[in-house]
């Protein structure tokens, strides 16, 4: 299986995403859906947002968490 590279909308970490054939996610991160505006680190998202022409909403495993 290939994986999907993402990055945690909190900390910024790259998350490894592991999906099965019908595309649920089996490991690696937790996906909230697409997001029109970021609630903050605007500037973080921005860059981002520049970069892969999208934003989608990733939290790692730490931040779902709540470990921070
Ligand atoms: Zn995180």
């Amino acid at each position: 299986m290939p994986f999907l590279t993402k990055y945690c909308v909190v900390c910024g970490k790259r998350l490894q995403i592991r999906l099965d054939e019908n595309q649920n996610i089996l490991s690696g991160g937790h996906y909230f859906g697409k997001m029109e505006v970021p609630a903050k680190d605007a500037k973080i998202i921005k860059s981002w947002k520049d970069k892969i022409g999208g934003f989608e909403y990733w939290e790692c495993e730490e931040c779902y968490t709540g470990d921070r």
